[in-house]
């Protein structure tokens, strides 16, 4: 046999799927492992006529489960996580054991079973608080107690550590990717991800809810190329032992996005602000500006985007 296995953990999820259609398109075969608590069945239905794709059901955090489907594979894809900020604000708990545990539950079975991992981290390891004097509330990652989303950062902190102490004293073959906002199809707007949720109010003509003072930035990402990224990072053996970003730089505020998208749709929808106690309850904060330096990703693998913020609105 000529094409590779892959595990790709939370494959029925958004950027997973796109992952695992990629994968199949290039002749590889694919083995998804997802519990479908916020995975969709839809979004692996192609793949599922493909005699080449196999879709388990099951948790990573189920260690003999794990080990078995790792040790069938040759590279391992981690993306499973409890996501969406509402679910982690409701659950911070349970998001954080299942963030740092079944990513543990991962990894020790790549080591065992000496597997390439990839590893899925984010861009909120940079904290909420990205300039000024250093306060007690200002730490990176943490934030602080109240800062009610603080479990989804801290547990990925968590994964990353893990990842890079396996690599140095254990020999894992892991890389780490921070993904900023990635966005296109099959993302669910159920999570509170802005741009799905701005392009349905605008097409029911409803208002776009601007979270805070909508002067935040951020950039967003195609989830193909999000994917392109993540191809060529595993073709590299010396990607191995280190983190990326990945992300896109075109930055935007949330204020200019919601007209982009209201005048795209032809929509006659209006714009209303809501505070972040009013959208998530109190203690919720978020940064003023989240746009990655990818030149780490571009020096070593040659990627680049190839589609802007129009190809992804439209
Ligand atoms: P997603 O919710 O669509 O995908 C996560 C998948 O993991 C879902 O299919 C879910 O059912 C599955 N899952 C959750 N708990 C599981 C468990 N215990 N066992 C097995 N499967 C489980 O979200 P996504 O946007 O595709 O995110 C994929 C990864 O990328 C996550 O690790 C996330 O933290 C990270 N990430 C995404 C973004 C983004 O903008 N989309 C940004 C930063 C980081």
């Amino acid at each position: 046999e000529h094409c590779s296995k892959y595990l790709v953990t939370g494959g029925a999820g958004f950027i997973g799927s796109h992952l695992v259609d990629a994968l199949l398109a290039e002749g590889h075969r694919v083995v998804v492992l997802d519990d479908l608590s916020t995975g969709q069945p839809g979004n692996i239905a192609r793949a599922e006529a493909n005699p080449l794709f196999r879709f388990v059901r099951g948790s990573v955090l189920d260690a003999p489960l794990v080990d078995r489907l790792v040790q069938e594979c040759e590279t391992v894809i981690h993306l499973a996580a409890a996501v969406g900020v509402k679910l982690i604000v409701e659950q911070p708990l349970t998001s954080f054991i299942t963030n740092t545990k079944g990513t543990e539950t991962v990894i020790e079975s790549a080591h065992r079973h000496e597997r390439r991992i990839l590893i899925a981290s984010t861009s909120e390891i940079y904290g909420k608080n990205s300039s000024g004097r250093l306060t007690e509330t200002s730490d990176r990652i943490l934030g602080s107690p109240s800062v009610a989303r603080w479990s989804y950062s801290t547990a990925k902190a968590v994964d990353e550590i893990m990842a890079c102490l396996y690599h140095r004293e254990r020999g894992l073959r892991s890389t780490v990717v921070r993904f900023f906002n990635t966005v296109g199809p099959r993302q669910s707007p159920a999570y509170g991800m802005v741009i799905p949720r701005f392009a349905r109010q605008a097409v029911r003509g409803e208002p776009l809810t601007i979270h805070a003072s909508g002067r935040q930035r951020r950039c967003f990402l195609h989830v193909a190329d999000a994917v392109a990224a993540l191809l060529l990072l595993l073709e590299r053996p010396d990607a191995e032992g280190q983190i990326f970003n990945i992300g896109a730089d075109d930055e935007i505020s949330i204020r200019e996005l919601a007209d982009r998208i209201i005048t795209q749709a032809k929509s006659v929808s209006l714009v209303e602000h809501l505070s972040y106690d009013d959208a998530y309850g109190p203690g919720f904060e978020d940064m003023e500006r989240r746009v990655p330096d990818t030149t780490k990703l571009r020096a070593l693998t040659g990627w680049r985007p190839r589609r802007t913020l129009s190809d992804i609105l439209s």
